[in-house]
């Protein structure tokens, strides 16, 4: 039996997992001596749970390794239960998708995107009801966005304030999922292309004398794509300075690789003053196997400061316990702090196991 049939069989039992732990890289690594030194967190998105629900699951991410968690919401709650678990809590934040958000949308529908078709997302979000995004030029909404940031900033014990949907709709979707949508996107289309609004008009014709408006093939204008990522960038780095000011840190949540960044949701992460970047290095998503988890890697720190940790997102409803544990070997060998896993109530006890095997801290 070759080791690949081998490894087919032993994955269905925990009986298993005891030959598969000899054969793992990274057990040969252990008995070499070699050990990761990474700090690992899991995304928590799902709050319903109670109490003793919730601590049977933060006793999971605390067993398997992991250093942290990322909730993204309730952070009191999970503040007052991880510390239980001696677990770090950071504040995940849904910033510039505000569709759940119903004060805004009732009460400042001006300050959202619209699209090159003229539609706002409030009124014709792109995909799904909730993609209604607020333009990060407004300083009105700029001062929305620090005034929650605050509210973070207010409770004792947050690790990090952590940024998500920190962005521009998707102009093109990951490939996996335009099926999803029943679209095609082979190239950019006015309807998923933003921001149009008037704030975002003014703004550059009052920089540059020209209307985005007028552009036919708005995507290839490089001015105009710099001036998007740019006021992605301005905010994000506002907020750092507030953040810093009251010694916390900022990290945030990132589409893969700074190249499909720009390209599908116009976000310039390597710009950002960030202390620490969680791109979500999703490799389904992009019809890619588990292996480029370790390109993408390293294309990301190719354009990072050297000094800033980078914890690779991995998506696990697609993921097979094995292939958990070679995304985190592929992430470390090329460069990652760590690695953060969404979400956590996708793991099995198996991906829990074998993760926990490969994590060999210390
Ligand atoms: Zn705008």
């Amino acid at each position: 039996m070759n080791r690949k049939n081998f490894l087919k069989k032993i994955t269905a039992g925990a009986a298993g997992l005891a030959a598969m732990n000899a054969l793992t890289p990274a057990s040969l690594l252990a008995q070499q001596g070699r050990r990761w030194d990474s700090r690992d967190y899991t995304w928590i998105s799902n709050h319903a749970d109670d109490d003793d629900e919730s601590r049977r699951r933060l006793e999971k991410i605390k067993n398997a390794g992991l250093d942290g968690i990322l909730p993204s919401g309730h952070y009191e709650r999970w503040l007052r239960l991880a510390e239980e678990f001696d677990l770090d809590v950071h504040a995940w934040f849904i910033t510039l998708q505000r569709g759940g958000d119903s004060y805004l949308i009732e009460n400042h529908p001006e300050w959202f995107m619209v699209n090159h078709k003229g539609e706002s997302s409030v009124e014709k979000p792109a995909y799904v009801d909730y993609y209604k995004w607020l333009c990060p030029t407004r300083p009105e909404a700029q001062e929305y966005i620090m005034n929650k940031v605050d509210e973070i900033l207010e409770i004792d014990g947050i690790k990090s304030v952590h940024l998500d949907y920190i962005r521009y709709p998707d102009v093109i979707l990951p490939i996996q999922l335009q099926p999803v949508y029943d679209i095609v996107q082979d190239r950019e289309y006015p309807e998923y292309d933003y921001c149009y609004c008037e704030a975002c008009r003014s703004k550059f014709k009052e920089l540059y004398g020209e209307d985005p408006m007028s552009f036919e093939k708005p995507g290839d204008h490089e001015v105009w794509n710099r001036f998007r990522y740019n006021q992605v960038t301005h905010l994000v780095n506002q907020i750092a300075v507030k953040v810093r000011n009251r010694g916390n840190r900022l990290t945030a949540a990132v589409f893969p690789t700074p190249d499909i960044a720009r390209t599908l949701v116009r976000q310039n992460w390597s710009d950002w003053n960030l202390d620490a970047v969680f791109p979500m290095i999703y490799n389904h998503f992009y019809h890619k196997p588990v292996s480029w988890v370790g390109q993408a890697v390293a294309e990301c720190r190719r354009e990072m400061p050297a000094t800033t940790p980078l914890h690779c997102g991995l998506y696990v409803p697609e993921m097979t316990a094995i292939e958990v544990s070679q995304a985190y070997e592929y992430a470390m060998e090329n460069g990652a702090a760590g690695i953060t896993i969404f979400p956590d109530h996708s793991m099995s006890r198996e991906h829990w196991d074998y993760l926990s095997m490969t994590m060999v801290k210390g």
